[in-house]
């Protein structure tokens, strides 16, 4: 919480009032956005310090500006580190966000007029994935993933088909609504045979990938690996390539100058942090998410919901989906859930391929973040309580919000990290700080 000090502006007040409500309706809420997470209180501060406030375009060892001593330390040891977790051949650490990263990438690997293949948004495929955004902006024509909705996968063999018939450039895997790994062995060969590269967008689950679960797929075929740092990963918000060395060059060219120029470096001091981080809690962490994940899922079946694919597993990932058109829409499901302080996002489900986007289906819960703050099996059947009672028994979400609030008052560490004394994330406060 930011303390204030005596402040005559009023538009600086409005501003602290708001930020400081920002702090305080998370500290009440039980955080289930399935792109979000939290930020070790260590990683946490390096976002404050006199790094936030530098340039340092180039490489390592090859700047623009004077004054990157220190800066290219920082950079070289979130490469070794990045390297390390991922058994990467090479890194790309300066992307600012996911789409910059998957938009360098497209640079680094077609030209106008080339061909894509990912999966649809209502499939669970990201806008930058799509014709109007990042793919459309490079000029690739776009072509989708044949999906198997009941599996809620890429139908692999008419995938295959797919492939040997459009000749893609480009052969995209990875997605926003994402349960279960995609088949990149299983594109392997016909990718190789129309001369198409495997990009693995692992935005939403970096995380999982640097705790060895979900899929490992540069090991599996893909010969590039762009993700945002923010999601699973719990780090600061900000994207990264992985490839194979021999696209160095090319990604290196796409992401500066190509569509950076100065990159964060108070992200990157955040993002080394949170890697090394990872190197010794990630296993852990990785497994309790996706142990919550299945817990949570089972849990909400058995007390009525429709959760998607009971048949295979409910999800291998940190996320869990939810029909809830039988009663609500999912906006209306997310919005009430909302006011009794849980906080999830309404999302497209396949079923949804002509709704607009206010008419959804689907709820989409993650439990990364929760896992975060050391929940577990016992907590997610309270959480999974709570949901019951919002949108099965119709309690009044206004009521049930002081038990939440009351339930995360014992929540407000962040676990899976090195201990950074009494003064947690939420208590964490700015003036303390002499940096
Ligand atoms: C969130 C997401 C992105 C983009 O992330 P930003 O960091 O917000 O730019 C890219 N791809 C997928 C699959 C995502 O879910």
């Amino acid at each position: 919480m930011i303390r204030w000090i005596k402040i005559f502006d009023k538009n600086i007040q409005d501003i602290l009032d708001a930020v400081n409500s920002h702090q305080s309706y998370w500290r009440d809420a039980l955080p289930m956005i399935a792109s979000e997470n939290i930020t070790s209180p260590l990683a946490r501060c390096m976002l404050i310090t006199d790094l936030s406030h530098r340039y340092a375009e180039g490489k390592v060892g090859h700047r623009f500006y004077q004054g990157c001593r220190y800066i290219d330390e920082i950079e070289s040891k979130t490469i070794e580190l990045s390297k390390e977790l991922f058994k990467a051949e090479y890194v790309n650490v300066q992307p600012i966000s996911g789409v910059n990263a998957n938009i360098s990438a497209f640079f680094a690997l077609s030209k106008p007029g080339d061909k894509i293949l990912s999966l649809k948004v209502s499939d669970g495929g990201h806008i930058s994935h799509a014709k109007y955004s990042a793919a459309g902006l490079r000029g690739l024509k776009v072509y989708n993933h044949p999906f198997d909705n009941e599996r809620m996968n890429i139908d692999e063999e008419k995938m295959v088909d797919t492939i040997l018939k459009v000749r893609p450039r480009i052969i995209l895997f990875g997605a926003s609504l994402f349960l279960f790994p995609h088949p990149v062995k299983e594109a392997v060969e016909a990718a190789r045979e129309v001369g198409a590269d495997i990009i693995y967008d692992a935005a939403h689950v970096l995380g999982l990938i640097a705790g060895g679960k979900f899929q490992d797929p540069l090991r599996e075929g893909a010969d590039i690996m762009t993700a945002s740092t923010h999601k699973t990963f719990p780090g600061p918000q900000g994207g990264i390539i992985f490839c194979k060395k021999k696209y160095a060059n090319e990604i290196d060219l796409a992401v500066f100058p190509g569509t950076v120029s100065n990159h964060h470096l108070h992200h990157l001091a955040a993002l080394a942090i949170t890697t090394a981080e990872m190197i010794n809690f990630g296993k852990e962490y990785a497994e309790q998410v996706v142990n919550n994940a299945k817990y949570i899922a089972k849990d909400l079946y058995n007390r009525g919901f429709d959760v998607l694919c009971k048949k295979h597993g409910f999800t291998e990932s940190h996320q869990v989906v939810i029909d809830i058109s039988s009663i609500f829409s999912g906006k209306d499901a997310a919005t009430k859930l909302e006011d009794a302080g849980i906080v999830v996002n309404a999302n497209l489900l396949p079923k949804d391929v002509n709704s607009n986007v206010d008419d959804v289906s689907g709820i989409r819960i993650g439990v990364q973040e929760l896992t975060r703050l050391g929940m577990r099996e016992k907590e997610m059947k309270m959480v999974a309580e709570f949901i019951e009672r919002v949108l099965l028994l119709g309690e009044k979400p206004s009521i049930l919000k002081e038990e939440v609030t009351e339930m995360k008052k014992k929540y407000q560490n962040v676990f899976y990290c090195f201990d950074f004394g009494k003064d947690n994330a939420y208590s964490f406060d700015l003036f303390k700080l002499k940096i």
